[in-house]
């Protein structure tokens, strides 16, 4: 049970760092948006990691359900 926790924990940090930095995003063949490693939107459709650069190269923009909850604690500056 500790590992499981361990696990989780570690999932966490990966998580925050991937939102703080947000280079790597996760883009389906034929999609218009980029997502989240995490999406559930695109796990079974055989997500490509490719850089946020080149997402915004191809004029993809962000999953609103994935980036919707990285977002949030960023809307009071609006
Ligand atoms: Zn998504």
């Amino acid at each position: 049970m500790k590992s499981t926790i361990a696990g989780l924990l570690t999932g966490l940090m990966i998580m925050s760092s991937t939102m703080a930095f947000a280079q790597t995003v996760y883009a389906t063949k034929n999609g218009k948006k980029y997502h989240q490693a995490e999406c559930s939107l695109i796990s079974k459709k055989n997500p490509v990691a490719i850089s946020m650069e080149e997402a915004t190269s191809r004029n993809l923009t962000p999953c609103s359900k994935c980036f919707k909850q990285a977002e949030t604690g960023e809307t009071k500056n609006k």
